[in-house]
């Protein structure tokens, strides 16, 4: 039978034991008395013996033809399970592990002997809808526990192996059907090569034929364990799957539903590779296409058997039907949420037309004359869509550098655990609020979660409100503390002078004095006693000053350390409470300590933190005195929905694990001094360079936005700020060492040069 290319193992006729024999020789190397009945099987002779006692065991009669070395590494895989997962119930192998046995015909078999696993597989009865989940977390449980499983015959060649789909081609002209078999055909063309496909996916030691005939259930239909472990290989992870997924369809009624209960029950355990999920519709028509292709060879080969080898020809059919229609890849994207994990530089030219119709243009302004479509980031950098490859000094928020793999990985594995509201007990908020309250002064002893840096201060408003019994807040002038309505008026460089409403008094940020010292404590009494009088004369009096701790909107200004010590006094003596705003200077920017306040020695009443806290993720906090927090419990209330997550706080332990672990405030210190200094040098002497750690500015002067704009161009992203946004906004990721400091010289360099 010349077309015909499979392995002698399917080859060569079944074993000659029949049910006399297998008794004899559970007799003869077992020691049992039973009765046998034969099983189902395509190449081997499997009985279901029982005992009088209502024992029941498999007697396995291996084909001649199959190689000792892939029974002995079968034995191994299922001792290896049974180790690696106990939870797993799958066949064990009685001793003496195998016996050689002949046939009536003269040939040599290797026995063995396995218990009975519980149940009825899982294609003979109707199943509930759960079962497409439990299958697949099934599924997942096996893949884990064969992760570490090893053996000399993994690699073996076998017939069903799906990426060796092009070799079943000659069986092609053994099916009868011209429609199938055109059909056939044309899915070998699209398939093509599938080992070139699958060979940078993730694969390992994979079941081989995990389908409902070999998962057994219950009479409610919950799996009761695995069975068969004749067709383990080493393959694709996908391929396994695949081989899963056409199982199912062939026994499903609403087959996308089964699909999308089995993926997501697999990925509650093991997520896929977006690579591999982009693959999984093409592997399942593959596995369709293979089971139709095998069908034809064996029963052209075993016409006597014909009936079990084409038992699935149907069922493959309309898996081939239930998967055409639109791109498969897509489907299985939306299905595993890998849909829109866009990295690569895809330019999308109607982004911008498309965002200012749903999104208007003044109300969300783009960076740059000509924005920048940001695909992904890593460390110290931004690729954009067009190829480019930035070198971030612009954006504070990813501290420890953009998709930290450390935060990436809390958020990730947290997610998929748990994430709720903070009324529940949890020991992420608790061990969060633990570290953050141990990094400050002692008074402040009590930590409340928020999601944003507004929502913060926001709350601070209302404690200081309540707790001082006062309604006047005093900020810098060009401060900015949020967007709430509150917080938003707080912020006085987001409006003209004359739209400051009344319970809002400012002081002079702490410019730099008229004889080029520092402002120093007389300034800062100075200026709050301004503050002070021009609430009174509004009938407000003083309950919160808030400072942004750099001084950023003003123009990252450095005031002399008697400068804020002097600011809480005077707060202190007009009854208010003072805020240490760290949102944009904490977590270790400043350089000398994880807080910007520290670097003066000052105990504030409120710290707020936020933007770098979660590298990204959204999470803040509200850290106060008890008797502060308490006042405000007694007549109000907060409770936001998000805020003190295990997630968020997953993220923000993350995040302060690596600021510790890679000492990154003290780098931030001398990273930012040879920055400054090397500025310093560049810029003409009339422009003053200055802030702590790695909060840099720049006075430029007027040309200060074209010199971010010629930045951009030669590859680096940078800000503006200040009065009249004279000033460049420096604030990079915290990770910077001297290959970044170097790149952004150079760029610094060029873009002086073309400014003439
Ligand atoms: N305070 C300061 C000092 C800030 O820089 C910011 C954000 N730029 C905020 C508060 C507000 O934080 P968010 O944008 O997270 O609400």
């Amino acid at each position: 039978m010349e077309p015909v290319a499979l392995s002698p193992v399917l080859l060569e006729p079944a074993p000659a034991v029949d049910a006399g024999a297998a008794v004899a020789i559970a007799a003869e190397h077992f020691g049992l008395t039973v009765r046998a009945e034969p099983l189902p099987a395509e190449r081997d002779r499997n009985f279901l013996l029982r005992a009088e006692d209502g024992r029941r065991w498999v007697l396995k009669v291996s084909h001649s033809a199959e190689d000792p070395v892939v029974v002995a590494m079968e034995i191994a895989a299922m001792q290896h399970l049974e180790l690696a997962d106990p939870s797993l119930v799958v066949p064990r192998i009685c001793p003496p592990d195998q016996v050689p046995a002949r046939g009536a015909d003269g040939r040599e078999h290797l026995v063995r002997l396995i218990t009975v696993v519980p149940g009825t597989p899982a294609d003979q009865v109707p199943l509930p809808p759960r079962f497409a989940g439990e299958f697949g977390a099934t599924s997942a449980r096996v893949g884990r526990a064969l992760r570490g499983f090893i053996h000399p015959a993994v690699a073996r060649a076998i017939d069903w192996d799906l990426r060796d789909l092009p070799d079943r081609a000659p069986s092609l002209a053994l099916i009868a059907d011209a429609a199938i078999r055109a059909r056939v055909e044309s899915l070998l063309d699209r398939l093509g090569d599938l080992r070139a496909a699958t060979r940078d996916l993730p694969a390992g030691v994979m079941h081989g034929d995990l389908t409902p005939a070999n998962v057994l259930v219950d009479k409610t239909g919950t799996v009761t364990g695995v069975i068969d472990f004749g067709d383990l290989h080493h393959t694709a992870r996908a391929a396994d799957l695949a081989v899963s997924l056409c199982g199912l369809l062939r026994e499903s009624a609403d087959p996308w539903r089964a699909v999308r209960d089995f993926l997501d029950g697999y990925q509650r355990i093991t997520p896929l590779e977006p690579a591999e999920v982009a693959l999984l519709g093409e592997l399942v028509l593959a596995r369709a296409t293979l089971g139709l292709l095998m069908g034809a060879g064996l029963a052209a080969l075993h016409p006597g058997n014909q009936e079990y080898v084409t038992v699935y020809d149907a069922g493959n059919l309309r898996v081939l039907d239930q998967l055409s229609g639109p791109p498969l890849a897509d489907r299985f994207h939306r299905i595993c949420g890998t849909a829109r994990l866009v990295s690569d530089g895809l330019e999308r030219k109607d982004l911008r037309p498309r965002r200012e119709a749903v999104m208007g243009t003044t109300l969300s302004p783009l960076f740059y004359r000509t924005p920048i479509q940001v695909t992904r980031a890593a460390g110290a950098h931004l690729y954009a869509a067009d190829g480019r490859r930035y070198l971030d000094a612009y954006n504070n928020v990813p501290v420890v550098g953009h998709a930290h793999p450390a935060v990436v990985q809390a958020i990730s594995r947290q997610s998929a655990i748990l994430n709720i509201n903070s009324r529940y007990l949890h020991p992420h908020a608790v061990e969060l609020a633990e570290r953050l309250l141990a990094s400050m002064p002692p008074e402040l002893d009590t930590c409340v979660f928020a999601n944003s840096g507004s929502e913060a201060n926001d709350l601070a408003w209302r404690m200081a409100t309540l707790y001082t019994g006062h309604t006047g807040a005093a900020v810098a002038d060009r401060a900015y503390h949020g967007v709430s309505a509150a917080t938003a008026a707080m912020s006085t460089n987001t409006y003209p002078p004359a739209a400051r409403p009344r319970h809002v008094a400012v002081f002079r940020p702490p410019l730099p004095l008229s004889d080029g010292r520092p402002a120093d404590a007389a300034a800062a009494v100075a200026g709050v006693r301004d503050a002070r009088a021009e609430l009174h004369r509004h009938d407000h009096e003083l309950a919160l000053l808030a400072v942004d701790t750099v001084f950023s909107a003003g123009g990252i200004l450095e005031p002399a350390t008697d400068y804020l010590p002097a600011l809480v006094a005077e707060t202190w003596a007009a009854g208010g409470l003072f805020l240490a705003d760290e949102v944009q200077a904490g977590f270790g920017r400043g350089g000398s300590h994880l807080w910007r306040f520290q670097d003066f020695g000052l105990a504030p009443d409120i710290v707020t933190l936020g933007k770098p806290m979660g590298n990204g993720h959204p999470v803040a906090a509200l850290i106060t005195r008890r008797e502060i927090a308490d006042r405000f419990a007694a007549d109000d209330e907060y409770f936001s929905t998000f805020a003190g997550n295990p997630v968020s706080c997953a993220a923000a332990l993350a995040v302060l694990d690596v600021i510790e672990d890679a000492g990154l405030v003290e780098r931030s210190g001398h990273v930012g001094a040879t920055l400054r200094a090397a500025l310093t040098d560049l810029v003409p002497s009339a422009v003053a360079v200055r802030g702590p750690g790695l909060m840099v500015g720049v006075q430029l002067g007027p040309s200060a936005p074209a010199f971010a704009e010629a930045l951009r161009d030669a590859g680096v992203l940078v800000g503006t700020t200040g009065y009249g946004n004279d000033t460049l906004k420096i604030r990079p990721p915290l990770i910077w060492g001297d290959d970044e400091v170097d790149e952004f010289l150079t760029a610094f360099a060029a873009a002086l040069r073309r400014q003439g």
